[in-house]
């Protein structure tokens, strides 16, 4: 004796592909906990429990690699060897063991998988009565009123078969940088909205059971309005980017026509006045630090005429005067030690008189060395 069961289906997509050493392996992306586009659901732990089922099943297709619905007797061009379920989605991986199979998967051309499950135990998501019983469910007042659905509490997975699918979301498929050889995946949100939303592309009609094409309810067409919505507000997003990024490019040569001018000064009246101010500014902060230094070396004796003095340093570099005015401030600073502290005490760190200090020091301030002097001793 078996338990009365329902067969029930929904489709979903390839999630990612692999080519590993071991050999060629499809993750597919199984089911989630919400509403799936055949408008049944499924309870997480019942989701849990379901899943090893997966394991050891084949994936199919039809016979000469025909995808469009599910075939009494498929070809088996993989089996599942591994499921993972990370939250509240499953993943199941299959090895792949077909090569035409797996170059229509890597081309992007075949990617949705077509399930069917033996459902157990069924209630409906508004009044919780069981539909087990219940011939067709979506006679159920509350499902056919549209503001219920069908959950399944226990159920196992029974056959896997690659379909075709208009809906699916070939453009999601991504090469994974720098080894795009070996790696490709279809993002986890256009998987859940794959799995999740009515196929866009089958008109009137999407797949029940096992190829069986039945009329879309109102239900399930207003489902696709609100889709098409939003699909319409991510147009208006891309095309509101589409003007910014326009305008950015329109400021960018903007400037970039700017810089030339800059780049030419003599074209543009404004700049040339800025530059001469700048360079007037620049002069004005020579002069003051040339004063200052031709001052330090006056006070430190180690200049007697100042118009001289300036006239000799001129053409110094500001941090080289900056350095000489520090260095005859050492100078007056030893020499005024040195009166301080009468005869006794002579500032001679290298036994060289006062004159020969001062002129090592000067020397030093133009960058040249010590002057070799006669011996004293
Ligand atoms: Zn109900």
């Amino acid at each position: 004796m078996t338990s009365p069961s329902s067969e029930r289906s929904f489709q979903s997509v390839i999630h990612q592909l692999v080519a590993g050493s071991t050999g060629n392996y499809a993750t597919f992306y199984l089911m989630n906990t919400t509403r799936n586009r055949n408008g049944w659901g499924v309870t997480k732990q019942a989701l849990e429990e379901a899943l090893p089922t997966v394991i050891k099943k084949p994936l199919g297709c039809g016979p000469d690699y025909k995808i469009d619905k599910h075939y009494p007797s498929p070809m088996a061009v993989g089996v599942f060897t591994e499921t993972d379920m990370p939250g509240s989605y499953a993943l199941g991986t299959a090895k792949i063991s077909d090569d035409f199979v797996w170059g229509e998967l890597k081309a992007g051309r075949w990617g949705p998988i077509s399930v069917v499950v033996a459902s157990y135990r069924e209630t409906c998501s508004k009044c919780s009565e069981s539909l087990i019983a219940v011939k067709n469910p979506y006679d159920h007042d509350c499902i056919k009123n549209k503001d219920a659905y069908m959950i399944s509490h226990s159920f196992k997975f029974k056959r896997i078969d690659l379909v075709d699918d208009p809906a699916y979301p070939q453009a999601g498929l991504q090469d994974l940088g720098g080894s795009a050889e070996d790696s490709v995946l279809v993002p986890l949100e256009l998987c859940a909205s794959f799995y999740e939303s009515q196929s866009t592309g089958q008109a009137n009609v999407s797949l029940n059971h096992v190829g069986i094409e039945k009329k879309m309810d109102d239900k399930e067409i207003e489902q696709l309005q609100a889709r098409v919505k939003e699909l319409e507000a991510a147009a208006v997003t891309a095309t509101d980017d589409a003007k910014k990024l326009e305008t950015l490019e329109k400021e960018k040569s903007d400037l970039e026509a700017k810089v030339k001018e800059l780049e030419n000064p003599d074209e543009n009246p404004e700049i040339k006045s800025l530059t001469e101010r700048i360079a007037a500014m620049d002069e004005e902060k020579h002069q003051s630090i040339l004063t200052a230094c031709v001052e330090a070396r006056f006070k430190a004796g180690l200049a007697t005429d100042k118009t001289v003095e300036a006239k000799a340093l001129e053409d110094f570099d500001n941090g080289v005067l900056k350095f000489m005015t520090l260095e005859a401030g050492k100078v007056e600073a030893m020499k005024r030690a040195n009166n301080e502290s009468g005869p006794q005490w002579k500032y001679s760190p290298t036994g060289q008189t006062d004159l020969e200090a001062s002129m090592t020091t000067q020397r030093a301030t133009f960058g040249f060395p010590a002057r070799k002097l006669e011996a004293t001793a």
